[in-house]
């Protein structure tokens, strides 16, 4: 007993040691990887489930380290908020998914969106509207162009900054989006608090919808709420046509989902659609 005890001490130890390690290189790297031009965006479309035709994409970040290879925004974007380095990956981001938007709707359409994710600690940036106001002036496209996407994370903090911010991105005419929906504790009330335009439902809700009755009822009920508060609806990671035809029947209007496509470059979106313009 003494024997396994102390191996899983060591065990204990050496694991913690490697997370710790990996941790500390991750964040090493990460201060050089704007410079270095490591990161890069990928799109995936939005897509209107009845017509079957892209309406926008979410804009989701990837970075590719020299050292390190392919590095989940999972694992890396948490040590860029907590070291603060978020803020200029997050101009990067935008300025980036606008440059990609301004392409798309060039040739098809100004209608066409993007969605762009922000993480708590970029509202903590005083300079944070003034960015976001001028990359939208230098990209030309209408503020309306730009969806927000943003957790419960941001909201919980209660500083009165975050409501400042987002009153006034919503007076600029960019659109909120509540990303995630339905995974944390208070959605509801913040739903009601803030002047949102998009509902984005987990996918853990509709990863079970061809299996489980009460995530059937949860997803038919959340979209009835977000219908009945004016907002667009989007069902997040839609992987097979029985969730599609279950979203159709229950009037939720968009996805997005590996069923449609996986996030690509936004090459390949210009590519998708300008083969949906011709067909
Ligand atoms: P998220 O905002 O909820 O983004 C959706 C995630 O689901 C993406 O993972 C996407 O690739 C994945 N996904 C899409 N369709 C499907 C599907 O049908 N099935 C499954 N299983 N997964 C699907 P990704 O790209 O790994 O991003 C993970 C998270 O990292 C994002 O979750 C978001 O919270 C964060 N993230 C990504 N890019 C950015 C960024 O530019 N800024 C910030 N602040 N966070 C980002
Ligand atoms: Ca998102
Ligand atoms: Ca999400
Ligand atoms: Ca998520």
């Amino acid at each position: 007993a003494k024997k396994s005890g102390r191996n899983t001490y060591t065990f204990f130890t050496e694991s913690m040691n490697r997370g710790v390690s990996r941790e500390l290189a991750l964040e090493e790297q990460l201060h050089g990887a704007l410079k270095r031009n490591e990161f890069r965006l990928v799109f995936q479309p939005q897509i209107d489930v009845v017509s079957g035709t892209i309406v926008g994409a979410e804009a989701l970040l990837r970075w590719h380290n020299h050292l390190l290879g392919d590095i989940s925004p999972e694992e890396f974007i948490p040590i860029a908020e907590h070291t603060g380095l978020i803020i200029p990956i997050g101009e990067f981001v935008l300025t980036s998914a606008l440059q990609a938007v301004t392409q798309w709707q060039a040739h098809y359409g100004s209608e066409l969106r993007i969605a762009v994710n922000l993480s708590p600690r970029q509202f903590r940036d005083p300079n944070l509207i003034d960015f976001i106001k001028s990359a939208l002036n230098r990209s030309g496209v209408s503020a309306s162009t730009l969806e927000l996407e943003i957790t419960e994370g941001v909201l919980m903090s209660g500083h009165s900054f975050i409501d400042e911010a987002l009153q006034d991105l919503s007076e600029l005419g960019i659109r909120l989006a509540m990303d995630d929906f339905g995974t944390g504790y208070s959605s509801l009330s913040y739903l009601r608090r803030y002047s949102f335009d998009t509902l984005k439902i987990d996918r853990s809700f509709i990863k079970d919808i061809s299996v489980s009755t009460a995530n059937r009822e949860l997803v038919t009920a959340i979209i009835a709420m977000g219908h009945a508060l004016g907002l667009e609806i989007v069902a997040e990671g839609v992987e097979c046509t029985k969730q599609q035809t279950f979203l159709c029947e229950h009037q939720c209007q968009y996805a997005q989902g590996y069923l449609f496509n996986r996030p690509m470059n936004a090459d390949d979106v210009t590519e998708a659609l300008s083969q949906q313009s011709t067909s």
